[in-house]
């Protein structure tokens, strides 16, 4: 405008202009902050801070192309809530909504600022671990998985503990599917729910360069409610009850099946 602000008065015509000028400044800097917080609104998800499905889609399609120039590894994660439709009904959809928040942000305490959340759908949630090999997958996701389980959120109702599945799946080198990929994480999660939840799978299709195959191993420890499956988990005819081990070693004692405390899966391959 031309017009000198340090001088203390300004006459009556740059005046003028300034006072026809400052609301399209200021709808300017209104449509500014729309577009910003719009921007936001569509990349994270405001219940648990992670990024949107979409969101998610773009930054994985980045990490794969960053993989395959430079030849590192790259796992996913899939991650669900387990029995959250039971949380919902026990507690109510706000307590729900309390332990989606709780998750996320277990999430960015658990990850590296580098590392992909995302909320894909409800109640599950991709990660992108760039630079992950199978093994520090598998680290990954079973502390989280840990933490989870040992979160405790409070509600008007009473305290609420959840536990969740994990299913791991790696990048193969030049992979640019993501939904291919997806699929796999998405089939080693089902593996993980079918196998009696709370614990990490990992399906890695017929990848040559893997370093180990589809791989089985203890899942975290699982509360008490968990626990009283372990019955109907030693009668299933696909584990022998020869394998069912504690996580330590030890055989199970009668009378710690379905007692309350934290037991561990008595999964061993
Ligand atoms: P599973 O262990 O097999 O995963 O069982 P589940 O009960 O977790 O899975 P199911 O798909 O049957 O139910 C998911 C529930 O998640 C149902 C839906 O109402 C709830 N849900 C999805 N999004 C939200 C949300 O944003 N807030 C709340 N409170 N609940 C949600
Ligand atoms: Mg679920
Ligand atoms: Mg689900």
């Amino acid at each position: 405008l031309g017009v000198d602000l340090t001088t203390r008065r300004l006459s009556a015509a740059p005046v003028k202009s300034l006072r026809a000028v400052a609301p399209v400044i200021a709808q300017a800097l209104v449509a500014a902050h729309t577009v910003d917080r719009l921007r936001e609104a569509s990349i994270l998800d405001p219940l648990t801070g992670c990024s949107t499905r979409p969101h998610g889609i773009v930054r994985l399609t980045i990490e794969l192309k960053r993989a395959a120039r430079s030849g590192t590894p790259l796992a996913l994660v899939m991650v669900d809530i387990d029995h959250f439709k039971d949380v919902n009904d026990r507690f109510g959809h706000n307590a729900g909504d309390a332990v989606l928040t709780s998750v996320g942000a277990t999430m960015m305490q658990t990850l590296r600022a580098s590392d992909v959340r995302c909320r894909w759908g409800g109640e599950e949630f991709l990660i992108v671990l760039p630079e992950a090999a199978v093994e520090q997958a598998r680290q990954v996701a079973e502390a989280l998985l840990r933490r989870i389980a040992d979160t405790q959120v409070v509600s008007k109702a009473g305290p609420i503990r959840i536990t969740a599945s994990a299913g791991i799946t790696l990048a193969r080198p030049g992979e640019h599917d993501v939904e291919t990929l997806i699929g796999r994480a998405d089939r080693a999660l089902y593996r993980a729910k079918a196998e009696g939840r709370a614990c990490v799978r990992i399906v890695l299709g017929d990848f040559k360069g893997a370093p180990i195959g589809n791989v089985e191993r203890p899942g975290p420890a699982l509360p008490f409610r968990e626990a009283r499956m372990i019955p109907a988990l030693n009668a299933s005819p696909n584990v022998p009850p020869a394998i069912l081990k504690r996580w330590d070693g030890r055989a199970w004692k009668a009378d710690e099946i379905g007692q309350g405390g934290t037991y561990v899966k008595p999964w061993v391959k």
